[in-house]
């Protein structure tokens, strides 16, 4: 059997590791757009703000090497870009090549969304997907920059860029920052470091125009903000241009996949950023892009594509965030405060978790990431929880200790490889 998977992220390598372990004989090649060097033709983009800050050498950010793809068989195709997919012919179309396949995963992940705004693709205006965004920031002079999205990508860069020195300015559109990942009150205390370490934060503002070509100012609704450079974080689009007329996509332009990742196409599979898929906690269809959703779906996708039936049991969105060493964790619904059904206090570590009757719906915590898998499990399964009798998951493993994401660039690679 052909196997042909375009993307070559953590989707496309889940995927790869799950294939091989049912199927040595099949042909596998990986088409991917980014030119990287084909020694080292691997990073994870969630370490790119370590690069950036200088904590993690180029050296270590290539965390899976040419040996990996040599020891699965797989044939790797750098640097060409997926125009087209042709299912009648079952053929993929790049700008070079044409490929034909028995089977075809997409893992195409995302691309951060431009702000449809004067200016916004002016000299200086950056934003953070791909190691060569990476490098631009990192070899970008300016004394003053404005992070356009006050969300994951925005923050971290921020505290990316903060040891050198930068006037850093943080505007948001909402009301407080992280809104999309984390609950009004733990954003607060995360604002509070970042303000005490010097960043602005500028909340219920809307940049409407960035002036000058290379970049002077960024102008919003509320005043002009002086500086030489912008990152643009607000959030990213699928990309699924390639497919958009073979393949059933969503309101967002995700590709729709069912449980098995089989999209409207019984021979092409999707996984990761590029989907759009069923939420485990509200049956809604969205995207879920996140490092391990793409993991997980990669790992399903394999396993069906080979013909080792395996289901995913729905969408959670899961986002941790190291901010000066503390780890602040979130999953699932943690919005709205009615829902919000304990918090506990214990050895240093705050924990909120959200209800909707007897079932765990959300929970964030800080200071510790051990029960990310555990929280999944009891949402997912949809397990009661007697709430009065509740005392937090530390009651049901009270001998682990803390864990949190590595302080160490280094380690961290190896958590998101
Ligand atoms: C700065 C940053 C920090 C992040 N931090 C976190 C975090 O803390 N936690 C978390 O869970 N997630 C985080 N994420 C998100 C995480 O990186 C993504 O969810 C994950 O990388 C998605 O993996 P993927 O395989 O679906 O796609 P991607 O990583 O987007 O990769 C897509 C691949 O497809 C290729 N491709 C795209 N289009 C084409 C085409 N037309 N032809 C050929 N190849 C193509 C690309 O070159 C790439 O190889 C972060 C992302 C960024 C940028």
């Amino acid at each position: 059997m052909q196997i042909v998977i375009i993307g070559n992220s953590i989707g496309a390598v889940s995927a790869i590791r799950e294939i091989r372990k049912w199927d040595q004989q099949s042909s596998i090649t990986v088409i991917s757009r980014e030119v990287l060097d084909q020694k080292t033709p691997y990073y994870s983009p969630v370490v790119l703000p370590y690069y950036i800050e200088g904590v993690l050498s180029k050296e270590n950010l290539f965390s899976i090497r040419y040996e990996f793809y040599k020891s699965m068989n797989v044939d790797l195709k750098l640097g060409e870009r997926v125009i087209a997919v042709e299912p009648d012919e079952k053929v993929v179309v790049t700008e070079k090549s044409r490929y034909r396949y028995d089977k075809l995963l997409i893992a195409s992940g995302a691309s951060p969304r431009i702000l449809d705004i004067p200016g916004a693709r002016n000299k200086r205006v950056y934003v953070l997907r791909t190691y060569e965004d990476a490098e631009k920031i990192k070899s970008d002079e300016s004394d003053e920059v404005v992070i356009i999205g006050g969300g994951p990508v925005g923050v971290e860069s921020a505290i990316a860029l903060l040891k050198s020195k930068k006037k850093l300015t943080i505007i948001e559109i909402a009301p407080y920052i992280l809104s999309t990942v984390f609950s009004r009150r733990v954003s607060e205390m995360i604002e509070s470091q970042l303000v005490e370490k010097g960043i602005e934060i500028l909340k219920d503002e809307e940049p409407i125009e960035i002036t000058g070509n290379p970049v002077k100012s960024v102008k919003t609704n509320k005043r002009k903000i002086k500086c030489s450079s912008v990152i643009m974080g607000v959030g990213v689009v699928p990309n699924t241009d390639f497919v958009k007329d073979v393949l059933k996509l969503g309101p967002r332009n995700g590709i729709i996949v069912d449980e098995k990742m089989q999209t409207s196409e019984p021979d092409i599979y999707a996984c990761g950023d590029c989907v759009e898929l069923k939420s485990a906690i509200d049956g809604s269809i969205r995207p879920f892009p996140v490092w391990p959703n793409a993991q997980e779906t990669g790992k399903v996708a394999g396993a069906n594509i080979v013909g080792q039936e395996m289901i995913y049991e729905g969408g959670i969105r899961v986002n941790a965030l190291n901010v000066f060493e503390k780890v602040y964790f979130s999953i699932g619904n943690v919005h709205d405060e009615s829902k919000l059904g304990k918090m506990i206090e214990r050895d240093g570590i705050l924990e909120f978790y959200y209800f909707e009757g007897e079932k765990l719906i959300g929970a964030e915590i800080i200071g510790d990431v051990k029960y990310v898998g555990l929280i999944k499990h009891l949402i997912r399964r949809n397990i009661r929880i007697d709430l009065d009798r509740f005392k937090g998951l530390s009651d049901f493993f009270p001998f682990t200790a803390p864990l949190s994401i590595p302080h160490k660039a280094q380690e961290r690679v190896h958590l998101w490889s």
